[in-house]
């Protein structure tokens, strides 16, 4: 008995996957992916690289890579980044060798970037990508939520909604649509996509082993 059951959790090894979580701002991105961070192990950041400066209580090789354009397009040149995008007249890209390795390791990498790099990402590597939308609960609530303390002019205002409603046109582009009505509720559910995910028989590589012993006479 004890002998199954070590050699079935022996031969749980899997391949990791990446996560992808997209949404327009306001909608509780940020939120979910450090509850996610926080709460379990298995997942590590996908640590950017970016042009754009460091924003006060961000760490060089925690939040981003910070790197000069002259940097950035030399790993452009190198073929080093699974992805890279130009997102408000900065450059971002994730870098390819620790996530390709992490992965192999059954390492689960999140990422927090926009619907271009989750195409790219996506194209690049059907297999290991996991798409996953948030949407906020009304119109009204995403008002609230990018209206900030009452300081901001409406014509600001404005245009995040504006950005925000393009940011919802590319939802399609997603594997899985969750609405972030409370965000416990909204993080529960996407543990259970998480989770559903790793059990994928596709990445339950290390089962082959277990599965052929099970069959054996
Ligand atoms: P921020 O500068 O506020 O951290 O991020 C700005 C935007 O860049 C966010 O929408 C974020 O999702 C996106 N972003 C961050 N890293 C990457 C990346 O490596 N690739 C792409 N395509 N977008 C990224």
């Amino acid at each position: 008995m004890v002998e199954a059951a070590n050699s079935a959790s022996n031969a749980l090894q899997r391949r990791g996957l990446m996560l992808i979580l997209s949404s327009p701002s306001g909608a509780g991105k940020t939120t979910i992916s450090r509850m996610l961070l926080e709460r379990d192990p298995q997942i590590a950041l996908s640590v950017s690289a970016t042009t754009r400066p460091i924003r006060p209580g961000e760490v060089d090789g925690v939040h981003y890579h910070f790197v000069n354009q002259a940097e950035f397009d030399r790993m452009v040149e190198a073929d080093e980044f699974y992805e890279w995008a130009t997102v408000f007249g900065h450059s971002y890209g994730t870098p390819k060798a620790q996530i390709r390795a992490g992965l192999k390791e059954g390492q689960d990498f999140l990422f927090d970037i926009d619907w271009q790099g989750t195409q790219q990402l996506y194209q690049k590597d059907q297999q290991d990508v996991v798409r996953v939308f948030i949407l906020p609960p009304s119109i009204d609530e995403l008002r609230r939520r990018l209206t900030g303390r009452g300081t901001d002019s409406p014509e600001v205002i404005a245009a995040r909604m504006e950005r925000a409603r393009a940011e919802i046109s590319h939802w399609d582009g997603y594997d899985y649509v969750v609405i972030n009505d409370d965000i416990e509720a909204c993080y529960h559910q996407v543990c259970e996509i998480l989770h559903a995910e790793r059990m994928k028989r596709a990445r339950q590589t290390g089962l082959i082993g277990f599965v052929r012993e099970l069959m054996r006479d």
